[in-house]
């Protein structure tokens, strides 16, 4: 079958737009925007610049018509196919307010997905339709301290039925989105069956309202010393918080269904911002090393550079190619044939932005590691991404069961 992997007629004018969105105005509104955090004493809150910010620029996307892109195969928004998405997230994920602006940010995109294949009328209206328009946030939340989560079958947070309502208990952390004041619905994981039912029909998921009774965000999770506020990635106490049972997705026990339905694009969409990131080191690096001079040279000219910058090239280009075909895969309809495609490029471009990243703060000398770049946030945002949404050993594990299976 023929597999197009290139810049379709329809995606051109839509890609132009946002590329010169993002390179002519978020770039520099991102500086400002992450400069401002915290300076009205609230950092979990926008200050009133932020929202100026924030407000203008998804304005000007949404007089465009640039705006919920992510919506996928679907009626509602452009039907873009997940390879022209690629090309997309890759140009918005140049900086972390770029996926915002365009209102196709994580962890919201993947709840509104989770919502619009699973949700009830009730649920869209009062949760899908507020996160469409960008009006509130959500969060995720699966990752238990507990527990190695890595293997969600072990999530032990529970969900009990008690008359017309669900009683949840437990801790969840690492749910990112969670620090932020708008941030007012979380998708959950529970366990709502004992060891007796089969491993994958334990756990079910539900629709929480973050204001709910006897919900306690106990501190954010921080991040080599970062609390990444606003967004912040929360530790949260559940004390006997009720919610009725029409909160439950799909059925109980069907969990890791909507969680599968979830992940997949919640992942493949990480990779795609990722090779934007990767983009955008190189091109720093490239700048700075033709601009700076030491022993009589422009740094670029020394030692080992050329190959450095020849090798990020290469490694940018392998693993967009990746991307492309595991979207491409992901359009073909069999996600258990796409699966594993989605895995290799979980491990592949984390690791290859990470290393591009890495090369630049070195070209940079020790402007690399500070705040007058965006490397060193860059930097820590990709080496979490090696374990958020599946570490790589669990992605690896995928892959090689994939290939041994044809053996057996
Ligand atoms: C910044 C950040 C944001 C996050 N956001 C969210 C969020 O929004 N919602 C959410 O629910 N979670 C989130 N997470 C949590 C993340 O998904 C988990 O950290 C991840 O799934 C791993 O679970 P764990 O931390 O319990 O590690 P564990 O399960 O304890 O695993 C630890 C290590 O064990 C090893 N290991 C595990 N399995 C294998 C294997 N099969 N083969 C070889 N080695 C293995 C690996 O080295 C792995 O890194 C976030 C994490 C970070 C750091």
């Amino acid at each position: 079958m023929e597999m197009n992997l290139g810049i379709t007629e329809r995606l051109k004018p839509i890609l132009d737009k946002v590329t010169a969105l993002m390179h002519d105005e978020v770039l520099n509104a991102d500086v400002e925007f992450h400069k401002e955090v915290g300076t009205t004493g609230n950092r979990w809150s926008m200050t009133a610049r932020q929202q100026e910010i924030l407000e203008t620029l998804q304005s000007k996307a949404k007089e465009q018509g640039l705006w919920n892109f992510w919506l996928t195969d679907s009626d509602k928004g452009y039907g873009l196919s997940t390879v022209e998405y690629a090309h997309l997230a890759e140009q918005m994920g140049w900086c972390v307010l770029g996926p915002q602006v365009f209102n196709c940010a994580a962890p919201d995109t993947g709840n509104m997905e989770v919502l619009e294949r699973y949700g009830t009328a009730e649920h869209k209206e009062k949760w899908l339709e507020p996160l469409l328009q960008s009006h509130i946030r959500s969060a995720y939340l699966m990752t238990e301290p507990d527990v190695a989560s890595s293997d969600a079958t072990n999530l032990k947070f529970s969900a009990v039925l008690d008359g017309d309502d669900y009683v949840l208990n437990g801790e969840k952390y690492w749910s990112s989105g969670a620090g932020d004041e708008r941030c007012k619905v979380y998708i959950l994981m529970a366990k709502t069956a004992g060891d007796e039912a089969p491993r994958h029909s334990r756990h079910s998921m539900f629709v929480v309202p973050a204001e709910t009774k006897g919900i306690e965000v106990l501190r954010p999770m921080m991040v080599f010393g970062h609390d990444d506020a606003p967004h912040g990635h929360m530790h949260i106490h559940f004390n006997n918080v009720r919610i009725p049972k029409s909160a439950l997705l799909l059925g109980e026990g069907r969990g890791f269904e909507v969680s599968q339905g979830r992940l997949g694009p919640g992942r493949i969409h990480h990779c795609m911002r990722a090779i934007g990131q990767a983009e955008r080191a190189l091109q720093l690096m490239c700048q700075r090393g033709m601009n700076r001079t030491a022993f009589g040279k422009p740094l670029v000219k020394l030692g080992g550079n050329y190959d450095v910058i020849a090798n990020c090239r290469i490694e940018i280009e392998q693993a967009r190619l990746l991307c492309l075909k595991a979207a491409w895969m992901m359009d073909q309809g069999d996600m258990s044939a796409a699966t594993p495609y989605i895995s290799q490029i979980k491990v592949v471009a984390p690791n290859m932005a990470l290393k591009v990243i890495d090369e630049a703060i070195q070209m940079f000398g020790g402007t690399g590691v500070s705040q007058d770049t965006p490397l060193a946030d860059m930097y820590m945002q990709m080496r979490t991404l090696r374990f958020a949404d599946g570490p790589d050993s669990v992605h690896r594990m995928q892959v090689a069961r994939k290939e041994l299976a044809q053996y057996r």
